[in-house]
């Protein structure tokens, strides 16, 4: 092992000695972590970082949500930023989004003597609430970076907290999302001149290929919606079969769901870059607890209700909500054959970024090329914050350039305790991220 990633992995492994205390749900890494966005554990993540890069003579800004800006000083208002998140599934492991935070900040860190002569100010970036898992809502601090989430999300839930109190519980300002304001002065936006996100690849490409690089080309949008089914309860042995009868939630749902299927398997003949998922049937616990009509089903029962969802994801913007609206008109039609109502709610709908910066994408494959690291250039199936910047706008209407990179993971396993990424590959890539930061940083 050449000796800058030697060096490069203790100093990472170290940091990840610190982040594997917290929100640990037992003695060792293998039983998982939760550190769910605006909780306790994700703040004191985010200090722990905050710390050394302090130590290191960084300086911090929380916003008013409570993203973190660790900056390099300096009086230019323009940065190179990398960042990602520090935020869990419930139950999940500790390198998603933690690789990144940790092989910027040390991508940074290795370019501490040129600080001074570079053109740009480096910023790591630590974004709030990154995983839709405990509140519904994806990419939440990002998108308050740049006003861009739906207000309603305040309102949902994760444990009987709703989100806009979790971010007043860690001292923050919830009406930044209330009022879709960004949290982000315009100069501050402006001043971004290039954003770039370093991610274990959620997938067994690199692993299978033995390659320790991904220079990301795309990153997947996605429109999440909620259907919710309106049967009648009745008695399953007096009532007779068929719709004159009937109004059958359960049996409705099932071949919505068929149908949907075989709408996406034309679809990925034709050729289109699609993936969907129906997650949920009747188990959102949050959810139930507001609509106990769920607990309605029984044995003997016909179905008076049921709800699914479904997650369409796609890296091509005018394909993805045509589809979309294809699935909702299958819905519909079938809500119609079998006698049921239905109501259909978007909870997300987050446009694929259907090509990152090319320029910066050179940069990173140049970078790799610089350190004869090989690298394979792949789309993101998974979404990011990266892509909740590459979609936010500066004054002047242009994009913020942004490039991404991926390392492997341990047989692609991700959202799960058994989530890992080797020491050395995050050292890799932070030694390709600090490369590439001083190229977007000097010019
Ligand atoms: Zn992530």
């Amino acid at each position: 092992m050449p000796r800058l990633i030697e060096s490069t992995k203790q100093r990472v492994e170290d940091i990840f000695s610190q982040l594997e205390k917290i929100g640990n749900l037992g003695p060792s890494r293998e039983a998982g972590f939760t550190r769910a966005a605006w909780s306790n554990e994700e703040t004191r993540a985010m200090e722990v970082i905050q710390r050394i890069a302090e130590k290191a003579g960084m300086k911090s800004y929380w916003d008013g949500v409570g993203n973190l800006f660790l900056s390099t000083p300096g009086e230019t208002s323009e940065t190179v930023q990398v960042g990602s998140h520090l935020d869990t599934v419930p139950h999940g492991g500790n390198y998603d989004g933690a690789v990144g935070i940790v092989a910027g900040l040390d991508a940074i860190l290795q370019l501490r003597p040129m600080w001074e002569k570079l053109k740009r100010r480096l910023e790591l970036v630590i974004w709030r609430g990154e995983e839709s898992a405990c509140y519904g809502a994806v990419c939440k601090g990002s998108q308050a970076a740049f006003g861009l989430n739906d207000p309603s999300i305040l309102d949902r839930t994760y444990l009987g907290q709703s989100l806009e109190e979790a971010i007043r519980s860690q001292g923050f300002d919830p009406s930044y999302i209330r009022d879709r304001k960004p949290t982000l002065d315009q100069v501050r936006i402006d001043g971004i001149a290039s954003h770039l996100e370093l991610h274990i690849e959620q997938a067994k490409r690199l692993e299978t290929d033995s390659v320790p690089i991904g220079v990301v080309s795309s990153i997947r949008g996605t429109i999440r919606l909620r259907v919710q089914v309106f049967g009648e309860a009745n008695h399953s042995g007096g009532t007779p079969m068929g719709i004159r009868y009937r109004k059958d939630a359960n049996l409705a749902m099932a071949y919505m769901q068929v149908a949907l299927h075989e709408e996406c398997s034309y679809a990925l003949e034709k050729g289109f870059d699609i993936v969907q998922t129906v997650g949920v049937i009747n188990a959102d616990e949050d959810y139930n607890k507001k609509n106990p009509i769920v607990w309605e089903n029984a044995l003997t029962k016909v179905s008076p209700f049921g709800y699914f969802t479904l997650d369409v994801r796609s890296n091509d913007p005018q394909f993805l909500p045509t589809y979309v609206q294809t699935a909702e008109e299958i819905i519909r039609k079938k809500a119609e054959r079998y006698n049921v109502e239905v109501r259909i709610d978007r909870l997300l709908s987050l446009e694929p970024v259907e090509r990152l910066d090319p320029s910066v994408r050179g940069v990173l494959e140049n970078a790799c090329r610089d350190l004869k690291i090989p690298y394979l250039v792949m789309p993101s199936g998974a979404l990011h914050d990266a892509a909740v910047v590459a979609g936010a706008r500066k004054s002047t209407g242009a994009p913020i350039p942004v490039g991404m990179l991926f390392i492997p993971c341990k047989d692609g396993i991700s959202h799960n305790p058994a989530e890992f990424a080797s020491g050395q590959d995050i050292a890799r890539g932070a030694v390709v991220l600090s490369n590439a930061l001083y190229r977007l940083a000097r010019q």
